[in-house]
């Protein structure tokens, strides 16, 4: 971790979050040769509640950022295997011009790490256990934020351009004014990790007709993402559109789901490796405003989540790219 960076406009670019949106963020303009920081209220390798997913889109963006090689060391997958009404189908994933023809699944602890320490590589400030505490405004123009380190007095972080990159519950970024679209859905998604000999299997698998412990169709889908480490990353998903909703207990239609693929996938659904934990996902780009003046909304704090399955790692790679190339024009037009 290195030191805070105090003074006035003394970095270009101040990053509230170091996940997949910040810490790709903090590369790229690092990479740009701006002074760039990363505050993370956490300490690495820190947990997010996750599938750990990688689709071969969020691939290409991390080989982008360099990290071909250390990412070839987790578990590769050839594609989905999609299972309903007692069919299945494997589906390769298709060869692409940009893309690879692979994803793979990787713990958020590792993941997150991997892509935060790369941005340090190429040049960024890290600051791990710094939580944004509210933003500095001045004459209606952000420059930087308030932070405190592990809880003790805040300090004044001075930035030309802050990038807000932190998260779904994004405190930071509706103290600026964004909220959710509420006519627009949103997901709710459990998960929990179980051992089996089936861990390599070279297939993601994902169920689209759940089933509760009854047998009765309940809504959302459910995945089996195997991790590589003698584990499996199994959760269930479903989007606010669903009848009943808000009635709907994940931690039951998790526990049905598991139970329901339990000799198949030779788990013990009653032995998860770690406690279920659930988070909610906006999707499609219903948070907003994305932008206003000296400050970019990026990851899930914009709600740029795949409203089709809930991927968001790769947009936040994308969105970090796009802000980090916007801010890269601002910082180096003199108008910054
Ligand atoms: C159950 C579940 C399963 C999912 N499965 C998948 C999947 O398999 N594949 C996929 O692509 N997507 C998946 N997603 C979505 C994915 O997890 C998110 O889209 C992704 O993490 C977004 O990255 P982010 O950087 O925007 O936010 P986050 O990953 O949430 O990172 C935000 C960071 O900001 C930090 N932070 C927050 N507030 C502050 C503050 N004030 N100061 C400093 N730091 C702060 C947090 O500690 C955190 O590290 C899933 C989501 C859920 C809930």
């Amino acid at each position: 971790m290195s030191d805070a960076p105090t003074g006035p406009g003394e970095i270009d670019v101040l990053i509230v979050g170091g996940g997949p949106a910040g810490a790709a963020a903090g590369y790229w303009l690092a990479t740009a040769g701006h002074r760039v920081a990363i505050v993370e209220r956490k300490h690495y390798p820190r947990e997010k509640t996750c599938g750990d997913g990688l689709t071969p889109r969020a691939v290409h963006q991390l080989e982008e950022m360099g990290l071909g090689d250390p990412l070839a060391k987790f578990h590769r997958f050839d594609g989905l295997r999609a299972t309903a009404g007692g069919r299945e189908l494997e589906l390769k994933w298709p060869s692409h011009p940009v893309y690879p023809s692979y994803g793979y699944v990787v713990r958020r602890s590792d993941l997150d790490e991997m892509v935060a320490r790369n941005a340090v590589a190429a040049g960024a400030t890290l600051l791990e256990g710094h939580e944004a505490l509210a933003p500095v405004v001045e004459r209606g123009f952000v420059h930087g934020a308030s932070v405190s380190r592990d809880g003790g007095e805040p300090i004044e972080i001075r930035a030309k351009y802050t990038l807000v990159a932190d998260g779904a519950n994004s405190r930071f970024g509706r103290a600026l004014g964004t909220s959710r679209t509420r006519e627009w859905p949103y997901g709710t998604a459990i998960r929990t990790y179980f051992e089996t000999p089936r861990h390599d299997d070279p297939w993601i698998e994902s169920a689209l007709d759940l089933k509760d412990r009854n047998g009765t169709t309940a809504p959302g889908y459910g995945w089996i993402f195997p991790v590589g480490d003698g584990t499996v990353n199994i959760g269930v998903g479903l989007l606010s559109t669903f009848r009943d909703f808000t009635s709907v207990n994940t931690t039951h239609l998790l526990d049905g789901y598991c139970h329901q693929i339990a000799d198949r996938w030779q788990i013990d659904p009653e032995a998860p490796t770690q406690r279920a934990t659930s988070g909610r996902i906006p999707m499609g780009g219903s948070v907003g405003p994305k932008q206003g003046p000296t400050y970019l909304v990026i990851g899930d704090a914009a709600g740029a989540v795949n409203p089709f399955n809930g991927e968001g790692i790769d947009y936040a790679y994308e969105t970090a790219r796009m802000a980090a190339d916007v801010l890269h024009e601002a910082l180096t037009d003199g108008n910054a």
